[in-house]
């Protein structure tokens, strides 16, 4: 079976619309569609869908990730702390800034966590853990993963 790779979905020709879509797409794919559309928040799903995504970019260091990352608009991220075992990435800008929170405690960016996850997996040739601690959504000034070296 054939199949689209990153660099494929850089191949665009689209005379009058352009290359990009309106954030509230993309906020109703990742929030209606697959959080609220599949069974358990699609929880188990989304991990799947980022991590693939992740192991899909054409990163080879962690600079160059976040740097994509940016570049996708995913969001601004910087790393806050690092050391052997974990590395934080505060990320502004997110898609989820300015949503208007629905429960307390339920962060939105399990997507762009697992992005992270397969990337940096990919990057450094073993499997990491990434976790969102902090999301615009429950009250956070930015949201941000705590990446389990
Ligand atoms: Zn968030």
């Amino acid at each position: 079976m054939l199949h689209y790779s990153f660099e494929d979905m850089r191949q665009i020709d689209r005379s009058t619309l352009g290359n990009t879509v309106p954030l509230e797409l993309f906020r109703t794919i990742r929030l209606i569609g697959l959080n609220q559309g599949l069974p358990l928040g699609g929880k188990g799903t989304t991990l799947t869908i980022g991590r693939k995504i992740g192991e899909s970019l054409p990163v080879s260091s962690i600079e160059d990730l976040l740097h994509i990352f940016e570049e996708l608009k995913i969001g601004i991220p910087r790393i806050v702390h690092s050391d052997e075992r974990r590395i934080n990435i505060a990320v502004e800008d997110c898609f989820c800034k300015g949503l208007p929170s629905l429960e307390e405690e339920k962060m939105v960016c399990d997507l762009e966590g697992a992005i992270l996850e397969g990337a940096i997996g990919r990057i450094l040739g073993r499997k990491v853990s990434v976790k969102e601690i902090k999301c615009n959504v429950t009250g956070h000034d930015h949201c941000e993963y705590e990446v389990k070296l």
